[in-house]
C-alpha cells in the first residue's frame, strides 16, 4: 500500500475513532465479537480485503504488516478499542497467555469476579452502555481490574 492510499485510509479511520486518554472507540461497523471492520483494498482481493479496526490502526501508527503472519493484540483487553498505545503486535500464543493471566490476577484479588454480586455486572454493564464511564472508572467504582469490568462488558463471564 502506497502512502497516499494509507493517508486515505487514516482519514476514513479517524472519522470512526473517538479518541480519548484511554482507549479510543470504534463507532463504525464492529463484528459480533465487537471488532471494528474496515475494508481496505490492500492488493489481494479486487474488491478489497476485510480488515478489523485496530489492525488498521496498527498498520497506520505501528508500521504492523499483515502478511508477516503474526496478528494485532488488545494490551487493554477492549476488543472495540483502536488506540494503538493498547495495541501490540504479537503472535496468536501471546494473546491466549495474556488472556490466562488476566484470568490469574482476576481470580487472585480480593474483590474479584467471584465476589462481585449480580446487580454490580448489571451497574457496569449499563454504566457502560450509556457512555458515561470508561471500563477503567466502572471498576475503580466497584473495586475491580478494567480487564474484568471488560470481560463483563463482553459477557464473557456472567450471562
Ligand atoms: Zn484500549
Amino acid at each position: 500500500m502506497n502512502k497516499e492510499y494509507l493517508k486515505a485510509v487514516e482519514l476514513r479511520f479517524l472519522r470512526f475513532t473517538t479518541k480519548s486518554d484511554g482507549c479510543w472507540e470504534w463507532t463504525g461497523y464492529k463484528d459480533k465479537f465487537g471488532y471494528g471492520k474496515l475494508t481496505l483494498m490492500d492488493g489481494r482481493y479486487s474488491q478489497g480485503a476485510s480488515w478489523s479496526a485496530h489492525c488498521v490502526s496498527a498498520l497506520l501508527y505501528l508500521g504492523f504488516d499483515r502478511e508477516a503472519g503474526l496478528q494485532v493484540n488488545h494490551a487493554c483487553g477492549h476488543s472495540g478499542c483502536v488506540n494503538p498505545a493498547h495495541l501490540y503486535v504479537g503472535t496468536h500464543r501471546e494473546n491466549m497467555d495474556d488472556a490466562i493471566r488476566m484470568g490469574e490476577q482476576s481470580r487472585g484479588e480480593k474483590h474479584g469476579m467471584a465476589t462481585a454480586s449480580d446487580d454490580d455486572v448489571a451497574w457496569a454493564r449499563a454504566q457502560y452502555a450509556s457512555g458515561e464511564m470508561t471500563q477503567t472508572a466502572i471498576g475503580k467504582v466497584l473495586g475491580v481490574t478494567q480487564e474484568c469490568v471488560g470481560y463483563w462488558v463482553r459477557g464473557e463471564f456472567r450471562q
